[in-house]
C-alpha cells in the first residue's frame, strides 16, 4: 500500500447475516454487508436492497439479523462460501438462539426452578 492516510484505517462496516423465519423458496439466508447496518436493515424491511428480502416480505414472511461480523466486503466474500452450509453460520439453523426471542436458549439443565420462597 503506498497510500499512508493513518485514521482512515478504521473498520468498513458489519457483516451481517438475516436468517428468514420461514424458507422462501430455498433460501432462508441472506448474508450482506453494510457501513449502518440498523439504517440497512430499516431499507430491507421496506422492501429495499434485497430482491429477496423483498419477496419474503411479500409473502409474509418475517426476518431478523442473527449474527454480525465486524469487517469488511472481503470478509463477506469469505462468509458467502458458507452459504451452501449456513447452519454452520447461523446460531438459529444451531438451535443456539430461539427465533421467537433472539435471546440465546439456556445450555444444560432446562430452566431453574424459581427459588423455592423461603
Ligand atoms: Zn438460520
Amino acid at each position: 500500500m503506498s497510500a499512508r492516510h493513518d485514521g482512515q484505517s478504521a473498520v468498513g462496516g458489519v457483516v451481517y447475516l438475516i436468517h428468514l423465519e420461514r424458507p422462501y423458496r430455498h433460501a432462508r439466508h441472506y448474508l450482506g454487508f453494510t457501513a449502518d447496518l440498523s439504517r440497512r436493515i430499516s431499507e430491507h424491511r421496506c422492501g429495499a436492497g434485497s430482491p429477496l428480502l423483498r419477496a419474503a416480505g411479500s409473502v409474509g414472511i418475517d426476518f431478523e439479523v442473527v449474527r454480525t461480523w465486524p469487517g469488511d466486503r472481503r470478509l463477506e466474500r469469505r462468509l458467502h462460501n458458507y452459504k451452501n452450509t449456513p447452519a454452520r453460520l447461523c446460531p438459529v439453523c444451531r438451535g443456539e438462539t430461539s427465533p421467537a426471542t433472539g435471546q440465546p436458549l439456556p445450555t444444560g439443565p432446562a430452566m431453574p426452578s424459581q427459588a423455592a420462597t423461603p
